[in-house]
C-alpha cells in the first residue's frame, strides 16, 4: 500500500464525516450522530428496496437459503486476493469438475450460472427458424432465448399429474425432425418438482434420432430421494449427443456469484465453446472447487429442505389444498384461485413467492426456505386464505 493511501482515505471518509457529522449505526435502527451535538439523533429513511429485501422471508427463486458452507467462504476469501489479475490460479476448477463425474477436462464448459449453458445451448443448436421441443411450464428461459434469436419452441403439455410427456416429446421430435435443434428436459422440473424417471429418459434418448441433441437440466438433482431418478451423465460417457447442465447456484449456495457448467461429448463441447462468454470470476472458481469436496454440507442443506418441504406440504394438504409431489427444493400448492393477486398478498405480508407459470396459473410455487422464513409463509398463508372453504382437493390434482 502506498504509504500516503491511509491520508487520502482519511480524506475522503473524513469529507464525507464532516458533512454529516460522525455517524454510526446503531442496533435500533438509528443512526447516531457525533460531532456538533453529541446528542443528536437522526432517525435512519424508511426502509427502502434494499431493506425490503433483506427483511422478506425470500421463497421465489428456489436459492439456498443458508448460504454457502465456511468451507466455500474459506476458499472464496482467500481467493479475493486474485481480484486484480487476469491470469491466476483457478484452483482447476475444470479439471475438478471433471473428476467429480468421471469424465476428462475436455468434457467440460463452464458458464456464468448454468443459466449461460442454456444460453450457449440455444446459440449452438438454434438459428432462424429452429425449433426446441420441451414441456410447459418448465424453466422457461431456454424459449425465451430462443425466441430472442428467432427460433421457435414446440411446448407440449404436462400430464395430469404433472409429469412430462416423454411419448409426446418423441413424436413432435421425430414429426418436427429437420426443424428442431434440441430437446430440453428439466429434470426434476422447475416449477413442479416432478422428475423424470431414469427409465423414461432412456425411452426419449431411443425414441428420438441418435443425432439430436438432448440439453438435460439437472439444477435440482442434489435434493432428489426418488430411487427411480438417475442423472444421465452415463450417456455423455457413452457418447450420446446429450449435454448435462449443472449449477452451483441451488444446493451450494452460490447463486449470486454465478457459476453453472456443462458436460457433454467432447465435439459438442467444441461446438459450444465459441458461443460462451467465459466470464466467471476468479472468487466463486475457488468457491466452486471447494463446495465439490464439501459432500457434507450439502447432505445437511438437503436433509433440511426435505423435512420442511415435507412438513409444509402435510400442513397445506391438512387446509384441503393439493400440493404437487416435488423432489426440488421448492413446490407448488393448487390455491384454487388466480396466483397473480395471491403473489401481491404475500409480498404485502413480507414473503416472496414464485412468479406465476401459466399456464398454471392457479398454482403457486413456493421454495424452501429457513424453518423461520417457512413458519413466516405458514402464516401469512393461512390469512390470506383464512376466506376460503376447505374443500379437498387430490394431492397433485388440478
Ligand atoms: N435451470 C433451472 C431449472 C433453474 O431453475 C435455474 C434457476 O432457477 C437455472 C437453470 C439457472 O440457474 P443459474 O443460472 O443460477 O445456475
Amino acid at each position: 500500500m502506498p504509504a500516503d493511501s491511509s491520508f487520502s482515505r482519511r480524506g475522503f471518509v473524513g469529507g464525507l464525516a464532516t458533512a454529516l457529522g460522525y455517524l454510526t449505526l446503531k442496533p435500533d435502527g438509528e443512526l447516531l450522530a457525533h460531532g456538533a451535538s453529541d446528542a443528536l439523533r437522526i432517525p435512519l429513511p424508511p426502509p427502502g428496496p434494499v431493506e425490503d429485501y433483506d427483511l422478506a422471508a425470500k421463497l421465489g427463486n428456489n436459492e439456498n437459503p443458508y448460504g454457502p458452507p465456511d468451507s466455500v467462504m474459506k476458499a472464496m476469501t482467500q481467493a479475493f486476493k486474485y481480484s486484480n489479475r487476469y491470469g491466476y490460479p483457478d484452483g482447476d476448477i475444470v479439471e475438478e469438475i471433471a473428476k467429480h463425474h468421471g469424465v476428462k477436462a475436455e468434457n467440460v464448459l463452464l458458464g456464468a450460472g448454468s443459466g449461460e449453458i442454456l444460453t450457449v445451448v440455444g446459440r449452438t443448436y438454434l438459428g432462424v427458424g429452429k425449433k426446441v421441443v420441451g414441456v410447459e411450464p418448465t424453466y422457461g428461459s431456454v424459449y425465451q432465448h430462443a425466441t430472442g434469436i428467432k427460433a421457435d419452441a414446440i411446448k407440449l403439455p404436462l400430464l395430469a399429474d404433472f409429469r412430462q410427456d416423454i411419448p409426446a416429446m418423441i413424436r413432435a421430435t421425430r414429426m418436427h425432425y429437420r426443424e428442431i435443434g434440441f430437446v430440453y428436459l428439466c429434470n426434476p422440473n422447475n416449477p413442479t418438482g416432478r422428475i423424470v424417471t431414469k427409465g423414461e429418459v432412456r425411452q426419449l434418448l431411443d425414441g428420438i434420432p441418435e443425432d439430436m441433441p438432448v440439453l438435460v437440466d439437472e439444477a435440482y438433482h442434489h435434493y432428489v430421494t426418488d430411487p427411480e431418478y438417475a442423472t444421465s451423465l452415463p450417456y455423455v460417457i457413452e457418447g450420446r449427443q446429450v449435454i448435462i447442465a449443472r449449477t452451483f447456484s441451488k444446493i451450494s449456495g452460490l447463486a449470486g456469484m454465478r457459476l453453472g457448467y456443462a458436460v457433454a461429448p467432447k465435439e459438442m463441447i467444441q461446438q459450444m465453446r465459441p458461443h460462451s462468454g467465459g466470464s466467471i470470476n476468479a472468487i466463486v472458481k475457488w468457491g466452486g472447487v471447494a463446495a465439490l469436496r464439501d459432500t457434507a454440507s450439502q447432505e445437511a442443506v438437503k436433509k433440511v429442505a426435505i423435512e420442511q418441504r415435507t412438513k409444509a406440504a402435510a400442513e397445506l394438504t391438512a387446509l384441503g389444498y393439493a400440493v404437487v409431489p416435488s423432489e426440488g427444493n421448492f413446490f407448488m400448492v393448487h390455491i384454487r384461485r388466480p396466483v397473480v393477486p395471491v403473489i401481491e398478498e404475500f409480498k404485502k405480508k413480507g414473503v416472496i413467492v414464485g412468479r406465476p407459470f401459466p399456464p398454471m396459473t392457479e398454482h403457486l410455487r413456493v421454495s424452501i426456505g429457513t424453518p423461520d422464513e417457512m413458519k413466516r409463509f405458514s402464516v401469512a398463508f393461512r390469512e390470506i386464505f383464512a376466506a376460503a372453504p376447505k374443500t379437498a382437493g387430490g394431492a397433485g390434482s388440478r
